[in-house]
């Protein structure tokens, strides 16, 4: 049996050494090409994209027996996720694929096609840690246009799960889709209170996708959101607390900043599951990270106050 694996985990496997921006998550990711359409996503079955990239990353195929082979001389892996597209075979793979990585001993995230709770039942018997239920675009005009789906019931299916299996599912969030800011931090105060990790992408237009043409999220925008999710996922401000301008945009008021004060070394760190560092997945590594998944410099953190507070960045991003 064939996976794709991130180049970024293979490169960790084949060196045998990791790197401060080195993946902390080994990713594996399935070989076909995805039933569904979203519009951002190079496995869609409308990209004209090679099925052998996901975002702007590539993934090489890796036999499990070789996988397993180097993870036996080196892992230095905190966990295991799946990136599963919708094909036929994708449970019956994905069942037989988890058991035998049972040896490593390693929590295992998976974000796959679920849409019913006895669907999701069926892998938290085989002992994984966390299930992702994608809400990616928020809005229901939005979800509609980027996945051909109906946001309130994917809303709905989160509730559900999040009830039945307490801080155990996981929900990416992609920011630059066209959302509305105040209708995105509604909804993530809602996962919030539902105890719905939830973990943020910056739309990455990417060719052969449907959204090739759009921009990637502007830093200022995407720093708001990435600092108000922190404080409403740690329950230090609710949505009722927060302000927006006439065109609904999220305020930044000093009290605001004076709150996340002790917690800029990690709010704009890589978020979702434990130990889930994605480098690379939305930019290049030459460019300011949106996702840092590395520990930030003084620096790094100096630049984004002042962006946070001023709506603009002292250097050139
Ligand atoms: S947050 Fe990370 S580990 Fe969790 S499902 Fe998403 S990519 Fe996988």
């Amino acid at each position: 049996m064939r996976f794709g694996i991130s180049s970024g985990s293979l490169e960790v496997l084949k060196r045998k050494y990791i790197k401060e921006d080195s993946p902390t998550t080994l990713y594996l990711m399935t070989l076909q090409k995805c039933l569904n359409n979203c519009a951002f996503c190079t496995q869609a079955r409308g990209s004209h994209v090679d099925v052998f990239m996901l975002s702007r990353i590539t993934w090489p195929f890796i036999e499990i027996e070789d996988l397993i082979n180097l993870l036996e001389e080196y892992n230095p892996f905190k966990r295991l996720c799946f990136q599963v597209t919708n094909h036929l075979s994708w449970e019956k793979e994905l069942v037989e694929t988890i058991k035998l990585f049972k040896i490593f001993n390693l929590p295992i995230s998976i974000s796959a096609p679920f849409n019913n709770i006895s669907h999701i039942e069926k892998f938290f018997e085989l002992e994984i840690d966390r299930i992702n239920i994608s809400i990616d675009a928020v809005g229901k005009d939005l979800f509609r246009k980027i996945k051909y789906g109906e946001f309130e019931e994917r809303l709905e299916f989160i509730k559900e799960a999040s009830i039945k299996f307490p801080s155990q599912i996981t929900s990416h969030i992609i920011v630059g889709l066209g959302e509305e800011e105040k209708e995105l931090v509604y909804i993530i105060d809602k996962l919030s209170k539902w105890k719905v990790t939830v973990a943020l992408f910056a739309f990455t237009p990417l060719s052969g996708t449907r959204l090739e043409n759009m921009n990637p999220p502007n830093y200022y925008k995407y720093r708001k959101i990435q600092l108000i999710t922190f404080l409403l996922q740690r329950n230090l401000i609710s949505f009722d607390e927060l302000s927006f301008d006439k065109n609904d945009n999220l305020l930044i008021t000093e009290d605001i900043l004076s709150l996340a004060e002790p917690f800029f070394e990690i709010i704009f760190k890589t978020t979702g599951c434990p130990n889930c560092n994605r480098p690379y997945y939305n930019e290049s590594p030459r460019i300011v990270p949106y996702n840092f998944p590395r520990n930030l410099k003084d620096i790094e953190i100096e630049e984004i106050k002042y962006l946070l507070r001023n709506g603009r960045a002292r250097i050139n991003l």
